[in-house]
C-alpha cells in the first residue's frame, strides 16, 4: 500500500499488538493480559492477549490528541505501556514492552511515557512496611493526603507491581 503519512481519520485501524517482556523473569505469563485502548480518557477498545502475548484491536480514531494503551497486570496493576499521536498505517503492527523501557530527559530523569515530562515522575516503591501517604497542607489550609513522600509515589501493594514510574500530572503507572 502506497502511503503518504495521511490517513481519512473515518478509517478504522486494526492494530495486531505483540507483548514483550520488559523484564527478566521468564516465569511470568504474557497470556490472558487485559489491553485498553483509551483516547483522550475515552476507552476505545478493549483485547485479552492469547498465549503468545498477541492482541488484536480495532477501533475508529477520531481527533484524540494521543491514543495510550495499558495493561491490567495481574488484574490489579493497570500499567500505561505506550501512548502515541497517530498510527503509521491503518492496520499497523505494534510491539510492546511490558514495562515499557525508561526514556530519560537530557537530565538522565526519566520522562513520563505520556506527557514526556519528568517533573511529575516518580519511582515507584513496593513494600507493606511503607507509609503510603505524607500529610500535605495546602496553601488554602486543606489538608490532603499523597501517596508521594520523600520524592517517591509509594504504592504499599504486598505484591509487588510491574510498574516502576508513577507520573502525578497523568495519574498513570508505567
Ligand atoms: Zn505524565
Amino acid at each position: 500500500m502506497l502511503g503518504l503519512g495521511f490517513r481519512a481519520a473515518i478509517n478504522p485501524v486494526y492494530i495486531t499488538g505483540y507483548i514483550k517482556r520488559g523484564f527478566s523473569d521468564t516465569s511470568i505469563s504474557l497470556s490472558q493480559i487485559p489491553i485498553i485502548v483509551k483516547g483522550d480518557n475515552k476507552l476505545l477498545a478493549k483485547a485479552l492477549t492469547n498465549k503468545n502475548g498477541v492482541f488484536e484491536v480495532s477501533f475508529v480514531p477520531d481527533k484524540e490528541k494521543s491514543f495510550d494503551f495499558f495493561a491490567a497486570y495481574m488484574g490489579f496493576d493497570t500499567i500505561l505501556i505506550a501512548s502515541v499521536k497517530m498510527f503509521e498505517s491503518d492496520t499497523p503492527s505494534m510491539t510492546f514492552l511490558l514495562p515499557a523501557k525508561p526514556k530519560r530527559n537530557a537530565l538522565g530523569q526519566v520522562v513520563c511515557l505520556k506527557c514526556r515530562k519528568a517533573d511529575k515522575t516518580y519511582k515507584i516503591r513496593y513494600g507493606d512496611a511503607l507509609p503510603t501517604t505524607e500529610r500535605q497542607i495546602l496553601e488554602n489550609g486543606d489538608t490532603v493526603y499523597s501517596p508521594i513522600v520523600d520524592g517517591h509515589y509509594n504504592a504499599g501493594h504486598c505484591v509487588a507491581g510491574l510498574a516502576r514510574y508513577y507520573c502525578d500530572r497523568d495519574k498513570i503507572r508505567f
